[in-house]
């Protein structure tokens, strides 16, 4: 599958998963089979939008196609299993990449004075509670994480330039790093990370 075409598939399968048993016909399946004949984009479009019904109809086998970044980290478990131990928030943001709203998350005015903040799904150690600090932003910040257990992707979603971060363990969503804002830290970058994506241990030493 050509880079350009896959990825038009990830980004147009993504709100569409739901409703696919009721949509997937013979037609659809015919399509999918048949490779498109000419890379215009509008052939594009319209293979990958009859795809990404499939996609989401034939979960597993779709997934293991493109170049979904879950197939990379440790913890590789699929959706279904994400979803028997995550709330259907948690699920959102951290499997699908959602944001909690502003000033409603459980770490945002949370300052202790020592203890680790972990990853909600697979509970990886992700920050300290030295790392944390107040941004006034709406969502816990970090000027750092544990050494390499925090992973950088750029997320062009929205017209924007953004710089995701997600669990270098199981690939989940945690937020964005944005930089140079000024804030007085050591690193002067600030990790904007979703409360939901993270639970807090206090009696726990980070093993930086
Ligand atoms: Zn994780």
């Amino acid at each position: 599958m050509p880079m350009r075409f896959s990825k038009v598939l990830r980004i147009l399968s993504q709100p569409l998963n739901r409703p696919a048993f009721a949509i997937t016909t013979a037609a659809s399946s015919q399509s999918f089979r048949r490779p498109p004949p000419r890379v215009s984009s509008t052939t594009v479009l319209q293979a990958a939008s009859s795809i990404s019904f499939l996609s989401s109809f034939f979960g597993s086998s779709a997934k293991a196609q493109s170049t979904d970044d879950s197939m990379s980290y440790p913890d590789k478990r699929n959706d279904d299993e994400w979803r028997a131990v995550l709330s259907p928030e948690q699920f959102r943001v951290i499997r699908e990449k959602g944001t909690e709203r502003p000033g409603t998350g459980e770490y945002d005015s949370h300052y202790p004075s020592q203890g680790v903040y972990t990853c909600a799904a697979c509970n990886a150690p992700l920050y300290t509670a030295s790392h944390k600090f107040k941004s006034g932003c709406g969502w816990p910040a970090y000027f750092d994480s544990i050494p390499g257990a925090v992973t950088r992707h750029t997320d062009k979603a929205f017209g924007m330039d953004r710089t995701e971060i997600v669990c270098s363990n199981c690939g989940g969503h945690l937020g964005h790093v944005f930089k140079g804002e000024g804030f007085p830290t050591p690193t002067d970058e600030r990790h904007c990370v979703n409360s939901v994506s993270l639970n807090f241990k206090e009696d726990e030493e980070a093993k930086a």
